[in-house]
């Protein structure tokens, strides 16, 4: 089959590890009989340099042409990039909620995944991690207080500051089927996470999590208590499978879970709309400190590449292959200098050439 790929190489290390991951989805594309048509987008302070704005309308009509989009990341060192002396929208990072916004990409994936070979670099004890974890968190991404109406006022010769929390029913059905379409395709396990006990948008967000587990039968679910949930991600995070809640909370979680891995340079994520549309992108900034250097990991951007595969295009055989290679490598000692252990002594560092290199070999 043909697949219609938009590439947004963005700024820093994204060229490079966008390299690696287009480089992967070939040697995928040769072993199983896929064409990947790719199509480049300019997207952050590269987009600023050669257009004079960080997304243009042309770019969001190539991505919304595209059947899915891989990202590298967008911006530059925050403090001395000439970017960041424009005006707010005007700079890299506008780029990327515009196009969020423009493909309503409503649902959030960040997959928490420790791999056996990492394991030093997860902060929790020994006995907590037992074999490992494995999670997705699912988090809606364009409702609830994010996008609240807001407002600070004077009352009473004080200073009053408001912000309002809404979900519908809607938004909260659209993400709640993507997040159990997700978990038929994981270990069938859905945790709904809420303040029901205080909030109303959360007694609504249950009562439509519960209406949408009714279509399906095969997946166990539960609700938790956000602030519980926050506790048993450190004490037990072996339970869960897919945590599905909304915008604040996933914000918090996503980031709780993905730290318990102890390593940004392997996580991927995806933000999908309620189309087979994704955009695919490592969670890792454009690391500015270390772009151009031939050492950033490009595991993140490949893994991004996977989810693509798996939730977009449904090549799950593909995806399943795609993360083995990249266990094997771990396996057989591989690391770049961010996953290196502390002593260094029992592997073997390598740049991010080689590592997209030894991915595809043992593809
Ligand atoms: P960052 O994630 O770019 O870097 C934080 C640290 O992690 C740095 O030391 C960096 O070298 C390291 N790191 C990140 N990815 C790595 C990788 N793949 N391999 C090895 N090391 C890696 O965060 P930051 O420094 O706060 O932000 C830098 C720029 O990235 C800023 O302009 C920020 O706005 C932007 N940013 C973009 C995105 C995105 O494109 N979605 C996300 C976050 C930050």
């Amino acid at each position: 089959m043909t697949f219609n790929v938009g590439v947004i190489r963005g700024d820093g290390i994204g060229p490079e590890i966008v390299t690696e991951a287009v480089k992967v989805l070939d040697a995928i594309g040769a072993k199983y009989g896929h064409e990947f048509k790719y199509t480049e987008i300019l997207m952050g302070g590269c987009s600023i340099d050669a257009c004079g704005e960080p997304l243009t309308d042309d770019a969001i009509k190539a991505a919304l042409s595209s059947d899915a989009v891989l990202m590298g990341s967008i911006g530059g060192n925050t403090s001395t990039s000439p970017w960041y002396k424009l005006p707010a929208d005007k700079r890299p990072e506008a780029g990327l909620l515009k196009l969020r916004k423009s493909l309503n990409l409503f649902a959030n994936l960040r997959p928490a995944y420790l791999y056996e070979e990492l394991k030093e670099a997860c902060p929790l004890r020994d006995d907590i991690i037992g074999d490992g974890f494995d999670m997705m968190i699912m988090r809606e991404l364009t409702g609830g207080l994010y996008f609240g109406e807001r407002s600070t006022v004077e009352e009473d010769g004080q200073l009053v500051a408001r912000d309002s929390l809404t979900y519908s029913e809607g938004e909260i059905r659209r993400i709640a089927k993507r997040g159990f379409d997700i978990a038929m395709k994981r270990r069938k396990k859905v945790t709904s996470v809420d303040k029901a006990n205080v909030l109303d948008s959360s007694r609504l967000w249950r009562k439509i999590v519960e209406e949408v587990a009714k279509d399906y039968p095969e997946v166990e679910y539960e609700h938790m208590l956000v602030d519980n949930c926050a506790m048993q991600l450190v004490k037990n995070p072996r339970q869960f499978d897919v945590i599905l809640t909304e915008n604040m909370f996933g914000d918090i979680l996503s980031d709780e879970a993905s730290m318990v891995t102890g390593s940004i340079g392997m996580l991927s994520s995806a933000s999908l709309n309620d189309t087979k549309f994704g955009l695919y992108e490592p969670s890792g900034g454009s690391a500015p400190d270390i772009a151009g250097k031939g050492i950033a990991n490009p595991i993140a951007t490949i893994l991004s590449a996977a989810m693509m595969l798996r939730y977009s295009f449904d090549l799950d055989a593909e995806a399943n292959a795609i993360e083995k290679a990249v266990k094997l490598v771990l396996k057989d000692g591989y690391r770049t200098i961010d996953i290196m252990p502390r002593d260094g002594s029992t592997v073997k560092q390598v740049g991010t050439v080689e590592m997209g290199d030894l991915i595809v070999e043992r593809l």
